[in-house]
């Protein structure tokens, strides 16, 4: 205990000790401090009530009017986040409780998106009208890319659930929207070719030519009928009087702006293909990849005006399958059915062959592709160049898989281009989500059966006067069980040779070719101990599997 020089203990003389009450007795000093600070303590309190009362009413009000103008947050860095939680707040307590806190981040996500979109959009017209109005198009592009920044960093959290799900997803892909519209928006910025629109829209005319040149029946413009697409589809009918010839694409009767004549010579002659057309009949089997190309490219090619708003076909299609089953014929039947310019490349080709002019090329062909228009893209291999974002991937490939899907987003934006992407793979498991939105239709190409398999040899053997008889072409149907349609291709022509490998080296120099023995049953036996399957039984499910999850099932 302290004890104070004039002898007493606190508050209390020293022959006090051990008396009891007078320790509760209040002394001089305490009783002095009650009556100053009890005062104040009661007044801090009521300032504490009124400043806790106003708080609460602020916060109902501002929560109220950011919820009815959300889009009033400002786009630089340190706004993201307060926007997020502004919008976030927004919602009204009632909408919070009945659909948990997912949905709040998703319709903001979702408003986000939407601006984007809507900017981009605008963008990406400005920007392949090529008009001149590059700065116009910048700013879109900003603007696009900022809504994304800010509907990227809503935050989504690790929840369970539908909405988080979804809010999650719809994170990713305005991720990959916005390397896409950022990567454009450098090319743009960096871009030689374009010039500051100087002047007025109205006086600043263009010399491009119209892209979008539609036939007369389905509204184009009186000038479509002197458009190249025009002139090629001419070409197109004249090819059909003279069947097997190819129209010559050339490319002087083009005025073609702002392209690399080089390049568009290059893909004319090797990546537009004129060879023999492929009909739909010259593919054995695959009824149900027919029949659903029919509905989708087919019908909608013949018949423009019937197929509009909600009937508009697909844009992307996807053809999926073990290799070797007739996914490049069928894309080739597509366009020559649909007398569209047939556009096949692999996407392997443009990361090896066309390395570092990848990016221009994809441009440029979209460009062509345009004003060839109708035209098919085929791009084989479609899972070398648009498989999932990986890290370490390297910024070539990264700005080339963008560039494709920018070029793929001007085409399915326009509603008047008459352009269809059609992308095979072998791999479809490993395309990007982004990708896999984009080809709306997927059609699996599937192993021939037994009776298509027989057919297959049949057709094979026709230019041989059909050697075999039914009953051999139906054993050899049995015997060759997971054969694909090029590993039947390649026993045939195995087979094929099995008459010459009877003759010596000096009789196949002089014999006469009407004396060569014709092929039989025994050589097909030969050949098929030579020539084995090349799929493995156990991707097939794999494959079966994806359909069933991604595929069109029951076209
Ligand atoms: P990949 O996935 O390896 O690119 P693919 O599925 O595109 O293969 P195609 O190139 O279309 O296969 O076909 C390869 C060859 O196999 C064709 O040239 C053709 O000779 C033969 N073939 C495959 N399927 C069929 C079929 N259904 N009818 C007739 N021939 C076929």
């Amino acid at each position: 205990m302290h004890r104070r020089g004039n002898g007493r203990f606190w508050g209390r003389k020293r022959g006090d000790r051990g008396k009891g009450p007078p320790r509760d007795r209040p002394t001089f000093h305490s009783r002095n401090v009650y009556i100053v600070a009890a005062p104040l303590l009661f007044i801090f309190a009521i300032l504490r009530i009124i400043a806790y009362q106003l708080w609460v009413v602020l916060e109902i009000l501002v929560g109220r009017s950011k919820a009815i103008l959300p889009s009033a947050c400002l786009p630089n860095q340190k706004s993201k986040y307060k926007c997020q939680s502004e919008a976030e707040e927004g919602m009204s307590g009632a909408a919070k409780a009945s659909v948990g806190p997912a949905a709040p981040a998703l319709a903001t996500q979702k408003h986000h998106h939407r601006k984007a979109f809507e900017y981009i959009s605008k963008a990406l017209k400005i920007d392949e009208e090529d008009s001149g109005r590059k700065e116009q198009a910048i700013e879109m592009y900003k603007k696009g890319i900022a809504e994304l920044e800010k509907g990227i960093a809503v935050n989504v959290g690790q929840g369970q659930g539908d909405h988080w799900d979804k809010a999650r997803r719809l994170q990713q892909k305005m991720m990959t929207n916005m390397v896409m519209a950022q990567d454009r928006l450098d090319i743009l910025a960096s871009s030689k070719m374009w010039k500051p629109m100087k002047q007025p829209l109205a006086v600043h005319k263009s010399n491009t030519l119209p892209r979008n040149s539609r036939p007369a029946s389905t509204g184009g413009s009186s000038s479509a009928t002197s458009s190249p697409a025009r002139k090629f589809s001419h070409q197109r009918q004249h090819s059909q009087q003279n069947p097997g010839a190819r129209p010559k694409k050339d490319l002087s009767s083009l005025k073609l702006k702002n392209i690399d004549k080089k390049l568009a010579e290059t893909i004319i002659n090797e990546i537009v293909d004129t060879g023999p057309p492929v009909q739909f009949k010259d593919i054995a089997g695959q009824d149900t990849a027919k029949q659903a190309l029919h509905e989708i490219v087919i019908l909608p090619a013949l018949r423009p005006e019937l197929f509009t708003g909600l009937r508009a076909p697909a844009r992307g299609l996807l053809l999926f399958g073990p290799p070797g089953n007739g996914k490049t014929m069928l894309a080739k039947a597509v366009a020559n059915e649909s007398n569209a310019t047939f556009f096949n490349i692999s996407a392997s080709s443009l990361t090896s062959k066309w390395v570092g002019e990848g990016e221009k090329l994809v441009r440029t062909m979209f460009t062509l592709a345009r004003e060839l228009q109708p035209s098919v893209v085929f791009m084989d291999e479609i899972d070398s160049l648009l498989c999932e974002r990986r890290e370490g991937e390297n910024d070539a490939s990264r700005r080339l898989k963008t560039e494709f899907l920018v070029q793929f987003d001007g085409v399915a934006g326009s509603s008047d281009d008459r352009v269809l992407i059609m992308g095979a793979t072998n791999r479809p498991q490993e395309l990007d989500d982004a990708v896999l939105r984009r080809f709306a239709k997927r059609v699996y190409v599937n192993m021939p059966g037994k009776e298509t398999r027989k057919s297959m040899l049949t057709q094979l053997l026709a230019k041989h006067s059909n050697p075999l008889t039914s009953d051999e072409l139906s054993e050899v149907a049995r015997l060759t069980e997971g054969y694909s349609g090029s590993d039947l291709n390649a026993l045939a022509k195995d087979a094929a040779l099995g008459p010459i490998r009877d003759l010596s080296a000096t009789e196949v120099k002089t014999v006469d070719a009407n004396k060569v023995r014709g092929i039989k049953y025994s050589d097909f036996m030969e050949s098929i101990r030579r020539i084995r399957k090349s799929v493995p039984a156990d991707t097939l499910s794999k494959y079966e599997h994806w359909n069933q999850e991604y595929g069109a099932l029951g076209v």
